[in-house]
Formats: C-alpha cells, sequence, structure tokens
C-alpha cells in the first residue's frame, strides 16, 4: 500500500490562496515573457485548461514553452510566510508505516518548500513533479501509472483537492480521499481562469459519489479516517 499527496491546496488549506498568487504567475508570464497582452493571454489561458486541463500543457503542446522555465516563474513568491506548519500532520505521516509520495504538476522546488514550510518534507519518501512524469501530470492517467509502477502491486491511497483529478485515479483502483475545505476566495480573486477550476467543480461535484470514497476538511483529518481507509483498501 502506498499513500500519494498532491501537493498545492492539498499539503496545506486552500484557505491560504496560493492559488490567487499562483495566477497572477501565471498571468504575468504569458504576458510578461511571451509578450501576450492580458485580455488576450486570458483567452489563452481558458482555452488551455478546456482542452489541456492546465496552462502548461497547453503552452507546451502550442507555443514550445520550457516548462521548468515556467514553473520557476510562476511559483517564485515566498512560500515560507504563507503556508503553516502542521504538527498534526506531520505526527501522522510519521506514524503511517507506508510509502509517501507527493504527485504534483508543480516543479520540485516548490513542492520542496511547501513540504518544508509545512514540516513533512523529512516525512515524504519521494516527489513526483510534472517533471518526474515526463510533463505529462494528472489529470492524464500517465502521471498516476508513472507513480504506480514504482511501486508493483501495491494498491494506492489518493489524497486531491481537485476532483477533476479522481475519475482516472478511481479507474486505476485507488482509494480517494478528497480534501474539501468548502472554501470560497474572494471574488476579487476569481479570475476568468480560476472560474474555469469553479465550474469544473461544480459539475464533478453532483457524481463524487461514483469515484470519490472519503471526504475530509482538512488534510489532518487523514488521521482520523485513516483505520477506515485500510480497511476499504484492503478489503
Ligand atoms: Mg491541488
Amino acid at each position: 500500500m502506498i499513500l500519494i499527496l498532491d501537493c498545492d491546496n492539498t499539503l496545506y488549506p486552500a484557505s491560504t490562496n496560493l492559488m490567487a498568487l499562483n495566477d497572477a504567475g501565471i498571468a504575468g508570464y504569458i504576458t510578461n515573457v511571451l509578450g501576450i497582452p492580458p485580455r488576450e493571454a486570458n483567452e489563452l489561458r481558458l482555452g488551455y485548461l478546456r482542452k489541456y486541463g492546465t496552462t502548461i500543457a497547453g503552452l507546451m503542446a502550442e507555443r514550445n514553452v520550457d516548462p521548468d522555465e515556467f514553473m520557476e516563474y510562476v511559483h517564485s513568491y515566498d512560500v515560507d510566510s504563507l503556508v503553516e506548519p502542521n504538527p498534526r500532520l506531520r505526527e501522522f505521516l510519521l506514524a503511517v508505516n507506508v510509502p509517501r509520495v507527493v504527485l504534483t504538476s508543480a516543479n520540485r522546488a516548490h513542492t520542496e518548500k511547501v513540504a518544508q514550510a509545512v514540516g513533512v518534507l523529512d516525512c515524504i519518501d519521494a516527489i513526483y513533479d510534472l517533471k518526474a512524469v515526463d510533463y505529462i501530470g494528472k489529470p492524464h492517467p500517465h502521471a498516476y501509472e508513472k507513480v504506480l509502477g514504482d511501486f508493483p502491486g501495491e494498491r494506492a491511497v489518493f489524497v486531491d483537492d481537485r476532483m477533476l483529478n479522481f475519475p482516472p485515479a478511481h479507474e486505476l483502483g485507488m482509494t480517494n480521499v478528497w480534501v474539501d475545505e468548502g472554501y470560497h476566495p474572494p471574488p476579487s480573486d476569481i479570475t476568468p481562469a480560476l472560474s474555469v477550476f469553479h465550474d469544473e467543480m461544480r459539475s464533478l461535484v453532483a457524481d463524487s459519489d461514483a469515484f470519490v470514497d472519503f471526504t475530509i476538511r482538512r488534510i489532518e483529518e487523514l488521521a482520523d479516517i485513516w483505520p477506515q481507509v485500510v480497511e476499504k483498501v484492503e478489503r
């Protein structure tokens, strides 16, 4: 058995609102680095999000963008002053007797900064960032299969905040834990690109029973439901 954790909005509460910073970073990259005016940049992102699931997947496919350079630009803010330590999560991860990996569409540097700020970096056995999955991130099955390939025969518990990421995990036989804080960012922070995530959430939530096994509000609640999760995995 292995435990697969998402990074952003999962290792820390969504209300930390790093999404707004990521969103501004992505918009900044498209405008400042690619030289596309803001209004057009917005349209571009909306198109990519709908067609590829993430902006970077579209930028790579259609604009030949270097994903490493993109990630570095987008995640250039100071994580440490925003993300709080989570001693309960640390205690849980130290006690749980299975490999603990992070599967994220961010880069390794950002993931390490987040895990360090949360206080769990030394509890993580492996980080699968976008590069480690050949730049084919969630929700593409390749990302999940890449992790499973390194743990042959092991069943996985998959923990994420994004509803779109659960159906492929379910297809692959994973036990899914949805971290849903119920957080709604201030309307001024919901850019057109972020509204795609909200629309996607609304449309998928109706069917979530089909592919979500457990729902918790915060990641440290994994400790409370862990016995049931293990029972479900071993059934
Ligand atoms: Mg996430």
